[in-house]
């Protein structure tokens, strides 16, 4: 017989008793569901960093940058905004030269078609407005444009222009709810009004 096979030899550790691990899996279970339990009411009973929205709605920080408003009346269609927009998401196309008339500060010559933003690609960057020489185009507060297409994710101002629109008309805004700041702000959007450029917040 070999040592290792020898029983005299080989020492095996002694199995715990059925009742003794019954008795740790219950110790176990309890001890993780009172840890568990202690996070939770921790958070309980500690400050909510949720709002409860649309009913509430957070403040806008200084430089914001929503969705676009757009004045028609003021684009002379250069393509400035679209050459600088890193990711190619604007459509302009005219039926002629325009160009701004001085007495009235508006856009004559050609139509402005088309003024698209594809909402499928921007990143919300803000680069369009900078080199705009009518500043006609700037990022808004609206941040919820949810839709039910595609095709609804490219926004045409041009088109919006023509309803009166600076900017679209977000879906949560389109029915009545009785919440007070929606109401306010359908009706700024439906007026042709721009978003105020103040934040909300005061700056730091
Ligand atoms: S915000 Fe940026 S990505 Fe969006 S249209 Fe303007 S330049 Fe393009
Ligand atoms: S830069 Fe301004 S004026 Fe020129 S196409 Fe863009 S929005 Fe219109």
């Amino acid at each position: 017989m070999s040592p290792a096979s020898d029983p005299a030899t080989t020492s095996t550790p002694p199995r715990p008793g059925v009742s003794d691990s019954y008795f740790r899996n219950i110790f176990d279970a309890v001890k993780s569901v009172a840890i568990g339990m202690r996070v939770t009411l921790k958070y309980c009973f500690s400050k909510s960093v949720t709002i409860h929205y649309p009913y509430e709605r957070l403040a806008f920080s200084p430089r914001y940058r929503g969705i676009h408003e757009f004045e028609a009346d003021k684009c002379i269609a250069c393509d400035q905004c679209a050459k600088a927009c890193p990711v190619d998401c604007i459509y302009i196309d005219k039926s002629a030269p325009r160009k701004i008339d001085k007495a009235t500060g508006k856009a004559t010559g050609g139509e402005l078609l088309r003024y698209a933003i594809d909402y499928q690609k921007c990143m919300f960057c803000a680069l369009c407005t900078e080199p705009c020489p009518t500043v006609c185009i700037h990022m808004g507060k609206n941040h919820d444009l949810s839709s039910y297409s595609r095709q609804d994710m490219v926004v045409d101002f041009a088109q919006l222009d023509k309803e009166g629109l600076r900017t679209p008309l977000p879906l949560w805004a389109k029915k009545e709810n009785g919440i007070e700041w929606v109401a306010k702000e359908r009706q700024r959007i439906l007026a042709g009004e721009l978003a105020t450029p103040e934040a909300d917040i005061p700056a730091v």
